[in-house]
């Protein structure tokens, strides 16, 4: 393997800093997987394998091997009067993926439509948007263990998701994911009780949505919601939303009763982040080259940084505006390096 030298970075996130790794290169079958990997080892260099860069950070030089993860490639593994597997190469781009099958009629991953990315990340954080999680569709996940040198199959279970996690976030960079197998359902029962969902189709006059008036609708209210990362550089939610012990938020509530979340289980409430954020007065603030976006204050957008550390320094002030005033401490869901 003959990688590149000392790369800019800025063509392959969506933040598109100007920091640069040592050296790059691209992965387009499973031998250069290995190959890369073992490179790695035997100069004993740290390794990155990024997908399309939608939710990473980078902050300084990247000293190592970047992996650019560009395996293509869809095939139908099984197929019975309920449901198709499929079997998809990590490289391929998400959003195309979900319409190839909303053409075909599968459904499972309509109201994923428009986020981001590639398949193979998929997992990583356990996409979710509008009701629905990947984990729901995913059978399981071929991926070259960096450890143990060896290729391994992940099942469902054995991939731990759980609210944007997996074994893969927690564990990062020990996994190459090279293909996720999927299962869809051929009379699939649609998701449309998320309130945006429901306006939208209401508006149209659509009563009895299909697949395609579902995707439709989420394409819709992403593109009105979020920033568009071309013109303004952003990552999408950059903070998770926290989840809160039932006493802790029963407390909070008393001294704050517009608080908005939701119970998750008997015991724990997931609360909206961009209503602490707003809360705190950070909507809309600009300070430099970064902002928080003033319609979705989850989302942090860059006015054409020159380093990722200015978004992460503002992330900060972020975390402890609301660490001040509500005790609690956000979690940022970007992938930072
Ligand atoms: C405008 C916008 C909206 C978004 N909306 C949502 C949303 O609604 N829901 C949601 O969940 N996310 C959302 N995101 C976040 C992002 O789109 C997803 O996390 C997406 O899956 C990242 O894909 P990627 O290929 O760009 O991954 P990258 O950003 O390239 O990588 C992300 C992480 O995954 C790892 N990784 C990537 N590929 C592989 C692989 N093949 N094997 C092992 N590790 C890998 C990387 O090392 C990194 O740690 C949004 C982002 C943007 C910009």
């Amino acid at each position: 393997m003959t990688p590149d030298l000392n790369i800019s970075l800025k063509p392959f996130h969506f933040f598109a800093s100007e920091e640069k790794s040592n050296f790059f290169t691209r992965i387009q079958n499973e031998n250069q997987v290995e190959e890369a990997v073992h490179w790695c080892h035997e100069n004993n260099y740290p390794f990155l394998i990024i997908g399309s860069g939608s939710n990473i950070l980078f902050t300084k030089n990247f000293t190592g091997l970047i992996a650019k993860m560009e395996m293509m490639g869809i095939k139908k593994t099984n197929e019975t009067p309920s449901d198709v597997t499929l079997q998809v190469a990590a490289g391929e781009n998400w959003h195309h993926f979900v319409s190839y099958c909303v053409q075909k009629g599968w459904g499972g991953l309509e109201n994923l439509s428009l986020i981001p990315g590639t398949v193979g990340a998929s997992p990583i954080q356990n996409i979710g948007a509008y009701g629905a999680q990947i984990q729901e569709c995913i059978e399981h996940v071929k991926a070259y263990d960096t450890l143990t040198q060896q290729w391994i199959n992940l099942s469902n279970k054995e991939c731990g998701f759980g609210y944007r996690t997996s074994v893969f976030k927690i564990l990062p960079n020990r996994y190459i994911i090279t293909h996720v197998q999927y299962i869809l359902q051929k009379q699939p029962i649609l998701k449309t009780d998320y309130g945006a969902i429901r306006e939208v189709l209401h508006d149209k006059g659509i009563k009895n949505p299909s697949l395609a008036n579902v995707a439709a609708a989420v394409t819709q209210i992403r593109t009105h919601k979020l920033p568009d990362p071309k013109i303004l550089g952003n990552t999408g939610s950059f903070f998770k939303n926290p989840i809160l012990p039932k006493e802790k938020y029963t407390e909070l509530e008393k001294s704050f009763p517009n608080i908005i979340a939701h119970p998750i289980s008997d015991k724990e409430y997931k609360v909206a982040a961009d209503w602490l954020i707003a809360s705190c007065g950070w909507k809309g603030i600009r300070k430099g080259n970064v902002g928080c976006y003033e319609k979705q204050a989850l989302v942090i957008v860059s006015y054409g940084i020159k380093s990722g550390k200015e978004v992460y320094d503002f992330s900060e002030e972020i975390i402890h505006a609301v660490q001040t005033k509500f005790g609690i401490t956000l979690d940022r869901e970007i992938n930072v390096y």
